[in-house]
Parts: C-alpha cells; sequence; structure tokens
C-alpha cells in the first residue's frame, strides 16, 4: 500500500516554491500526497527561520506534528527550509522527537530521506547551499491561475539585520531558457499571472551572465502565450535602471504594480541597515517611478525600531509615507537575529516601542488604503477571480493592484440574472471586468461589468 505524504509550507514566496517542488519529487517517487495530516504517514514541514515571529511558528506546527506521531497518527516527521538550515543538528538536539532535519540546500534529496525515516531511520541533511538551483518540476499550491515563478536562489546583500544570505547561500541566478521553459509549462498548465520572485529579482543575470537580465527574461515571459499579467516582487531600490522602468512601462502583460522594499528612509539607519542608497536617492526613485509608470502601485517594506532608532528617525519615515502615499506596505517590528551585525549593535529600542511604532505605521497605512481605493470607485478594471465565498453567490479576486497574501481583494457582487453564478463561465483563474462600487474594511466591492 502507498505511503501517503504530506507537505506544510511555512514563510515567503520562494520557500512555497521549494515546497511545490518537494511535493512533484514526493510524487514522481510513487507516494501518496495528502492534505490533511491525519491522513498521513510521515509530513514534511518546511519552515521559515528568519526571524523570531516565523520561528515560534515553524516551532509550534513541528510541535503539534510530533504530538500526532506521538498519538500514533503519524510515523514521521521532517523539518526542512530555513529554521532546518540555521539551527541543523541543534534543532534534533532540541527536538530528538524529529525523524529528519533537512537543510535549504537539500530539498532535491527529499525522497531518500522519506524512504530513511519510514524505514525507522533517524537521519539529518545539510547540501551545498551554494550550488546551482534545483530545476524540478513542481506541483502548483497557489489559487488556479496565478504561479510564483523564483528567478534566483540566495542573496549576495548583506543587510546587517538579515539572516537570509547565511541560510540560503550566495546570488544564484537560473537560466533564461530554463525559466523560459517553466513559464510555458505553468501557461499550458493554465497561469495566467505569472509572479516573478526571488530575494532580489533586480539582480538578475548579473552573477551567470556578468550583466543585468531581467528585462529580457520579462520579454521572453510575455512573448508565452496564455500568461497575461507578470507581476515582479523583491526589487532592490539602487538596482532598478532605466531599461527595466522602460520594460515595466511598455510591457503591456507587467501589471503597474512594483514591490520595493525599501526598510526605512532615515540616512543613518539606512547606513545602520548596511543598505544602499539613502533616503534622497529613494525618495528620487518614488518619484521618477510615479511619473514615468502611469497608473503605477508600490509596495514596499520597512522594519521599526532597528537599534539607534529614535523618535526623530521614526518620524521621519512616517513623514516619508504620508507624503509618497505608498498604496501597498508591510510594516515589520525589529527583530534581533544572532550572527547578525545588527545584533550586536548598540542602542537597542524595547520591544513594546518596536511593535507600538509598527501598529503607528499600519494605522497611517490603512488611512493610505482607504483615500487610495476611493479614488478608485466607480472606475472599471480587470479582476483575476479567485474563488467563490460558500454559497457561490460572491466571488472574489485581485486587480492589477492586488498581490496575494498580502494585499486586499476585489469582492464582486452577481447580477441576479446570472442562473447559475458559478457556472456562469466565471470560473477560478479567468478574468472579468469590474466596476468598483464600495470599500469594504480596505477591499474593494464591485460589479461585474459585462
Ligand atoms: S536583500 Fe537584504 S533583507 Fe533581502 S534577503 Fe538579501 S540581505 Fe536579506
Amino acid at each position: 500500500m502507498k505511503q501517503k505524504i504530506g507537505v506544510i509550507s511555512l514563510g515567503c514566496a520562494k520557500n512555497q516554491v521549494n515546497s511545490e517542488q518537494m511535493l512533484a519529487l514526493i510524487r514522481e517517487a510513487g507516494y501518496e500526497l495528502r492534505a490533511e495530516l491525519t491522513d498521513c504517514d510521515a509530513v514534511v514541514v518546511n519552515t521559515c527561520g528568519f526571524v523570531e515571529s516565523a520561528k515560534s511558528e515553524a516551532i509550534a506546527e513541528l510541535l503539534e506534528c510530533i504530538e500526532l506521531k506521538s498519538q500514533g497518527t503519524l510515523k514521521a516527521v521532517i523539518a526542512a527550509g530555513c529554521l532546518a538550515e540555521r539551527y541543523k543538528h541543534e534543532l534534533l538536539t532540541e527536538m530528538p522527537e524529529l525523524d529528519a532535519v533537512v537543510g535549504t540546500g537539500s530539498y532535491g534529496e527529499i525522497v531518500s530521506v522519506i524512504d530513511k525515516v519510514l524505514s525507522g531511520e533517524q537521519t539529518e541533511l545539510y547540501g551545498d547551499i551554494n550550488a546551482p538551483a534545483e530545476e524540478t518540476s513542481r506541483i502548483l499550491t497557489s489559487a488556479h491561475g496565478s504561479a510564483y515563478i523564483k528567478i534566483a536562489e540566495g542573496c549576495d546583500n548583506r543587510c546587517a539585520y538579515c539572516v537570509i544570505p547565511s541560510i540560503r547561500g550566495k546570488y544564484r541566478s537560473r537560466t533564461l531558457d530554463s525559466l523560459a521553459a517553466e513559464a510555458e509549462t505553468l501557461a499550458n498548465a493554465g497561469v495566467k499571472e505569472l509572479i516573478v520572485v526571488a530575494q532580489d529579482i533586480t539582480r538578475y543575470g548579473l552573477d551567470l551572465y556578468g550583466e543585468r537580465k531581467l528585462p529580457e527574461l520579462l520579454r521572453r515571459f510575455s512573448a508565452i502565450d496564455g500568461i497575461e499579467w507578470i507581476r515582479l516582487h523583491y526589487l532592490y531600490p539602487d538596482e532598478v535602471t532605466d531599461a527595466l522602468i522602460a520594460e515595466v512601462r511598455y510591457n503591456p502583460k507587467i501589471v503597474k504594480y512594483l514591490d520595493i522594499p525599501i526598510q526605512h528612509i532615515n540616512d543613518g539607519i539606512l547606513k545602520a541597515m548596511n543598505r544602499r542608497g539613502d533616503g534622497e536617492f529613494i525618495r528620487k526613485l518614488f518619484t521618477k517611478l510615479r511619473a514615468e509608470i502611469p497608473g503605477l502601485v508600490l509596495r514596499t517594506s520597512v522594519i521599526v525600531g532597528l537599534p539607534g532608532e529614535g523618535n526623530d528617525e521614526f518620524e521621519e519615515l512616517c513623514e516619508f509615507l504620508r507624503e509618497y502615499k505608498i498604496e501597498r506596505a508591510g510594516v515589520f517590528p525589529y527583530s534581533p537575529e544572532e550572527g547578525t551585525p545588527a545584533f550586536d549593535m548598540p542602542g537597542a529600542v524595547h520591544a513594546e516601542l518596536s511593535e507600538h511604532r509598527a501598529a503607528l505605521i499600519e494605522e497611517l497605512q490603512s488611512r493610505i488604503i482607504d483615500g487610495w481605493n476611493e479614488t478608485r470607485l466607480g472606475t472599471t478594471f480587470s479582476v483575476l477571480i479567485e474563488g467563490y465565498d460558500e454559497w457561490g453567490e460572491c466571488c472574489y479576486g485581485r486587480s492589477y493592484a492586488d498581490s496575494p497574501d498580502v494585499d486586499g481583494k476585489v469582492y464582486i457582487s452577481m447580477p441576479n440574472d446570472i442562473e447559475n453564478k458559478k457556472s456562469g463561465g466565471l470560473d477560478v483563474g479567468t478574468f472579468v471586468s469590474v466596476t468598483a462600487t464600495d470599500i469594504l474594511d480596505g477591499d474593494l466591492i464591485g460589479e461585474l461589468t459585462l
């Protein structure tokens, strides 16, 4: 009887791609895949481990699985991913009930690990985190019609608060051809929206071709039939070139949405973070992008509470967000991570104060989002349908301004004359035209515009 395996994917979209690759390898090896833990013989928890909150979530998930194992429901629990890579044998020492710990350099060996643990062996595997990125097939887990495509692995930047380079290795671009082939496969599987991710997509090609190749890669993606939206995440500010700006502006398939994490705006804090580009540089870049790309929606991420951040530095960040009205912004309280330069910096900010500053920015941002949503009322735009409510009465989806998992949604009320709404030609993974009529908790409500 075939053994049944589950994969739990935690953390970011890049980790999700690795989970999807492991799912494909596991099924190709003849195991059955299961979504319910209670149906599984073994589970792989693909962990995140770059900040305290992510570590706690991963440990809680592993403990839950270990509990199921102690009840005899599961035979084996495997810890994979960033937490496994970061702590290696220490994780096994802390959690001896685990059957395996698999680092980020060993996703490709997941099947041999499963074979071993299901035959009762405890094992650890920490492959080369600087080895070329995995080129394997995937089982998609995003909403139908949309998929992430990871164009490179690792990171060559050295932000002072970040452990990712030590977990994911140096920057390694995948080849143009392998990426175009993967995008073709995704399009043939019904994917209409490609979401381009890496730790830093703007650096794509430098290591492999000696020059930036992102614009060329985007042209290859947009030449593929079936791909209608290409969305860009994780751009590093000082690597946004004029060639890239022009490609985003004039390539009709690239949605006018750019995710550019700035982390802060104050010169002193940016320097302490070891970020390239100062506050003036970022202000000029955002002004230029707004001028050169009509209808642009900007997303960014900021960290508050880095050691040395006083009220003035924090206020400068708030003033910048008020003035530049970034439509989408994620805010993270600084998390002191051992092994990073920032960990030993003087001038620590109390964790409660960091949390408080993060809450102030969330409030500020929700007012900006509401203000921006107001400007969209009465406008008509395309929405990629993602699903229906349980009654099939209302469907929801995303506009070009909404990235999955991090931004809002558009809820679509359906004209009464559509008989069976679910099969009224409004399939998940298709585009419809919607006119915005109302706002609810930061999300838009709209009517189908036939
Ligand atoms: S760009 Fe900076 S924050 Fe992002 S993964 Fe690289 S080192 Fe970490």
